[in-house]
């Protein structure tokens, strides 16, 4: 949505006193980036997921940073950086292990797609100024930009009231910002389910409506939306959710045959339950694991129960690959995650021969997470003849 007849709209201008933004909640990787910019004469701001959890009261995750400089600008300016992206190019900041998106504001991307055969100069001119870039984002709530000079936070859209409200709203229509981009359906659910939002009718109308273009989506980004999904803190209560919009087909299309199984259920949610557990213990998590767990209705429905030690390995082996590549057909899996993947299923039967291959089997790099997956199993009603309980002891040394 472009900003109407390119006339200027004059934000709301939020003080301290009502966005409650204190400078030392600030993160201390994106801070220095805006100072930096600021600098160097750009404009900088802090946008995005750390304002909006920030005025709910909740601990963000991570910061975006937005200013008018280019990739190339910021590349100059700011350290241990790296350009990414096809199609609109921002810029990654690695401070150890934290990532900080830096993007240059974006007038709206109508026609892109269709255009982008004509290369730069294009995308050159699609860069904007704040007001459009304000508009051209997916959620009311999603765009505010924190002023650090003055602490203040502008508001083009309307998002600190919905916030407030609690409520989430596409800026313009959501059935054209939906057809413009169908990850927002997922967006929309995520946003819900992580910040307890209320959808506004539209969008909830809309999300049915619409959800089909969800079988658009390439399948690269359809992976990279799954881990935002389940691995950052809600991941329970978006499976329940996704359930509810009928949208797990399209993401997960061999899980949702198995959900109507009890026991398949309760093993899915009692894992995604341990993982924003862990998640809250900032323990690490891994895509590994989570497809690991989404895909063994699927894998075991293929081989039969895994529950006894005579099953081959080769046998699993031969029916992962099978289950990993229809799974890659709409949602990409990268190769070694695969692998990863394929071992922890395939250690399923190596930990049952015990004690015979225990010394084969603690010695295998994906043990743990192997190991973690068996206990899930039993924890989720598969009776098998306690092993886990087994294998807990050996690792205590109490065998
Ligand atoms: P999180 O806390 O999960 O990171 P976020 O809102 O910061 O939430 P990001 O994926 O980091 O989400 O995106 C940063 C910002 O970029 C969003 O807040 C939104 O303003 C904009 N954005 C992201 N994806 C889209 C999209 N598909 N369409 C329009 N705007 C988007
Ligand atoms: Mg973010």
């Amino acid at each position: 949505m472009l900003v109407k007849n390119d006339k200027i709209r004059k934000p709301e201008i939020l003080k301290i006193s009502d966005h409650n933004i204190l400078p030392e909640s600030l993160d201390k990787d994106a801070s220095s980036i805006v100072h930096r910019l600021n600098e160097a004469g750009f404009e900088a701001y802090i946008v995005g997921g750390f304002v909006r959890d920030s005025i709910l009261g909740l601990k963000p995750k991570d910061s975006d940073v937005v200013t008018n400089a280019t990739p190339d600008e910021i590349k100059k300016i700011v350290p241990k950086t790296r350009i990414i992206g096809r199609r609109f190019k921002i810029v990654h900041a690695r401070a150890g292990r934290r990532l900080t998106e830096i993007s240059t504001f974006r007038a709206a991307d109508k026609n892109q797609t269709s255009k982008s055969n004509k290369g730069l100069i294009l995308r050159d001119n699609n860069y904007g100024t704040i007001e459009q870039d304000a508009f051209r984002r997916d959620f009311t709530i999603n765009s505010l930009y924190l002023d650090l000079q003055k602490m203040e936070v502008l508001d083009f859209t309307g998002g600190y009231t919905d916030l407030k409200n609690r409520i989430l709203k596409t800026i313009g229509k959501s059935s054209e910002r939906f057809r413009e981009d169908p990850v927002r359906i997922l967006r929309a659910i995520r946003f819900k389910s992580k910040l307890d939002l209320k959808l506004d009718p539209e969008i909830e109308k809309d999300i049915h409506k619409l959800s089909y273009l969800l079988e658009e989506i390439p399948s690269g980004r359809n992976y990279e939306e799954t881990l935002k999904m389940f691995m950052t803190g809600s991941a329970e209560k978006i499976f329940l959710e996704m359930q509810t919009y009928n949208l797990t087909k399209y993401l997960l299309p061999q899980t949702k045959n198995f959900l109507s199984s009890k026991k398949d259920k309760r093993f899915i949610l009692n894992a995604l339950r341990d993982t924003d557990q862990r998640y809250r213990n900032n323990q690490t998590l891994t895509p590994s694991f989570l497809f690991s767990v989404l895909l063994w209705p699927a894998l075991v429905n293929k081989t039969g129960p895994l529950n006894f030690k005579k099953i081959k390995i080769t046998k699993v082996s031969r029916i992962a690959n099978f289950i990993l590549k229809k799974h890659n057909e709409n949602c990409f899996i990268p190769k070694r995650i695969q692998q990863s993947i394929k071992e922890t299923w395939e250690l399923q039967i190596l930990l049952m021969k015990i004690p015979e291959k225990a010394h084969i089997a603690i010695k295998h790099k994906r043990f743990r997470a192997a190991y973690d997956f068996l206990l899930l199993r039993e924890k989720s009603g598969e009776k098998l003849n306690q092993i886990g309980d087994w294998w807990t002891k050996k690792i205590t040394k109490k065998i």
